[in-house]
Order: C-alpha cells, then structure tokens, then sequence
C-alpha cells in the first residue's frame, strides 16, 4: 500500500509518501511571506500553497522512488485549518484521485499531530494521554485506538502556541515568535517575575486573562523604564515560558491522577519547547510517566502525520468521495 498524502492547513505546504506504514518522504516547503506581517495572512498563504504544491508533491514522489501509477490512494488534510489554505491541498488531491482512479482519504489535522507518535519508535501503548498543543489548539485527550480519541479537556479561549506568539509580539520579536521566547529564555532566570496561574475547572486551560497580565506587568514597566524590555528580554521570556509550560504540566497531572494513565504523548508545535520537554523528563522520572515526544520535524506542521493518519484510515477502509469539502472548523470527535 502506498500513499501519498498532502498537507496544507495553515502557512506550510507539505506532501509524503507512505509505503505500508513506513514514512518514505516527508517535503515541507515554509512560507517566509507572512514573518513582516506578525501573523499568517490566509489571501497569501493560499497564494503560496499554490505555488508551492505542484514542486512539493513532484519532490515527495521522487525522493520515495515513487511514480504516481504505483499509488494506492491520495490523502489530504480536509481540516481544520484557514479555508484558502486547505482548498488548494483538497482540490489538488482530489484532481489527483480522480485522475489516477484511486480512493481518495480525508484527514483530521488534529488527529494526524496525535498520529505523529507512530511515525517513528518509541511508540505509545494504549491508552494513552495526548496533550496537543499547537498554534490553534491546546486538547488534552484520552487516545484508546489509532483512531478512537476522546477530549477530556481543551483551551477556552487562546491556545498555548498563540499565547507565545501574542507574548513574543508584545516583547517586539517577529512571528513565529514561540521558537524565539524559547531561545531567549535559555539565559534568563524563571523565577525572576511571576504570573498568575488561571484556575480553570476540569481539564479545561484559559491563557486570554494571563496574556492580559503579561500586557499590563509590561505597560507597567515600561513606564518606570523604557528600556525595560531590552534589559530584562531573557528573564522575561524564562518566566513566562515558566508559567505556560506550569499550566500544561499540572493539567497533565490532574489527567494523569484522573485516568490512571501513565503513558502521555506531547503534539502540536509547542511541543519543540524545550522546558516543556524538559518538565516532562523529569516527571518520566519522578512520577514514573512514559513520556513520548515526536521528532522535532512531526511536531510542526507536515505531511508525514497525515500519511500516518491516512495509513490507518486505508486500513479502516474509511476513504471520501470527491464531493467531499475542506472543513475550516471540524471538531476532533
Ligand atoms: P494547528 O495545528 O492548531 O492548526 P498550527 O499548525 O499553526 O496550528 P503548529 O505548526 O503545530 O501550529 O505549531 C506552531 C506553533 O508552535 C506556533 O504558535 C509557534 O510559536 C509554536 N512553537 C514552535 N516552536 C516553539 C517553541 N520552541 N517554543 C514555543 N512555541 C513554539
Ligand atoms: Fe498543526
């Protein structure tokens, strides 16, 4: 069974050939366009993707040795996503199965950042826990089978990666600015400032109302020196990272404790962060958790998850018809 699959949800355009369940090659092609913009701007990434798609698959194909006869379906992301950007990844998909006369899979983005943990070994046992955190989502959920998923708990407001990056835009650092918060802090002290924890109930998360107090304590220093931010970038970055990655770890204690599941997996693009993985090291060894973290390229946006998602879905049988629609907002379950 061979594979190709194609993502294009949100600024990268990536496709990968899947063979069996092996990942024969995953191509990602970045847009630089938006970094003057402080944000993705959709008119220009659907503008890239379609520059982009056409190399990308060609390189995909290629680089797995593959040519397009020998494949057995098309997979795509079908959502959720910005519209502009997923409509060019199903339309090329779609022209592609139609063309070559094979099935056609459609693909849960979220799903796939969870499904990135079978790419490679070490894989988790089920059930499992998976905190997904991402530039548009931050779920915690109960993962029981490669498909079979249940959210116990998601952000009720801003996701974790957006709060990085509203951060890291406030401190003057361009977009993507989460990578960058995370170098700064490398040399800054985490207990330097504090910030509030929100109290949220259940599994749920909040980070609009600790975003408006990092926005005030900066305002407010600010005012008593102008140079604030300069002269304190590192310590600052070390202790807001501090608390975001504080938030996240005793939510995943308190599923932890709930469930009696040990076994927790981290997706999503945050999970690059480097004091998020090093949080939960030290809870693999101080709690006896298995902790499990993709490979820093399955933890961004890429195809590779898609075609792992896609693998079982083949497997299922669960393809979709032509008539079928990229899904801008599409829940998990
Ligand atoms: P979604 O998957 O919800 O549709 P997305 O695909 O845009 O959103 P990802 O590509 O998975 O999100 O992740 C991008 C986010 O990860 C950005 O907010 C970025 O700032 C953040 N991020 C990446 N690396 C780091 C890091 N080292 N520390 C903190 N945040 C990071
Ligand atoms: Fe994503």
């Amino acid at each position: 069974i061979t594979i190709l699959a194609i993502e294009s949800s949100c600024d990268d355009t990536s496709a990968a050939v899947i063979q069996d369940s092996k990942i024969r090659s995953n191509i990602v092609a970045n847009q630089e366009v938006h970094k003057e913009y402080g944000g993705v701007v959709p008119e220009l990434a659907s503008r890239a993707h379609q520059q982009h798609i056409i190399p990308v698959v060609d390189q995909a194909l290629k680089v797995a040795g593959v040519r397009p006869d020998e494949l057995s379906a098309i997979a795509c992301t079908r959502g959720p996503g910005l519209l502009g950007s997923l409509l060019v990844g199903v339309s090329f998909a779609k022209a592609m199965a139609l063309a070559l006369d094979i099935p056609l899979i459609d693909v849960h983005h979220m799903k796939a950042h969870i499904l990135a943990h079978f790419i490679e070994p070490p894989v988790p046992s089920f059930p499992f826990l998976c905190l997904t955190v991402s530039g548009g989502h931050t779920q915690l959920l109960r993962v029981d089978a490669p498909l079979q998923m249940t959210v116990l708990g998601e952000t009720l407001d801003d996701a974790v990666g957006e709060a990085f990056d509203k951060t890291a835009k406030l401190l003057g650092l361009p977009y993507p600015g989460g990578p960058l918060i995370d170098r700064y802090a490398r040399q800054g002290n985490p207990q330097a400032f504090s910030f509030p924890i929100p109290q949220v109930e259940g599994l749920h998360f909040s980070f609009s109302g600790l975003k408006t107090s990092i926005l005030h304590f900066l305002q407010k220093q600010s005012r008593q020196d102008r140079q604030f931010i300069e002269k304190h970038l590192p310590d600052i970055c070390a202790s807001v990272q501090h608390t975001f990655v504080q938030i996240l770890i005793q939510k995943l204690e308190q599923a932890v404790k709930q469930t009696g599941i040990t076994e927790v997996g981290i997706a999503g693009g945050v999970s690059a962060n480097s004091a998020l993985r090093a949080a939960l090291q030290q809870k693999a060894e101080q709690a006896g958790w298995r902790v499990f973290i993709p490979a820093m390229q399955y933890c961004t946006d890429n195809a590779a998850m898609i075609a792992m998602a896609a693998h079982y879905q083949y497997m299922e049988g669960k393809f979709a018809s032509l008539q079928m629609h990229a899904t801008a907002r599409w829940s998990i379950s």
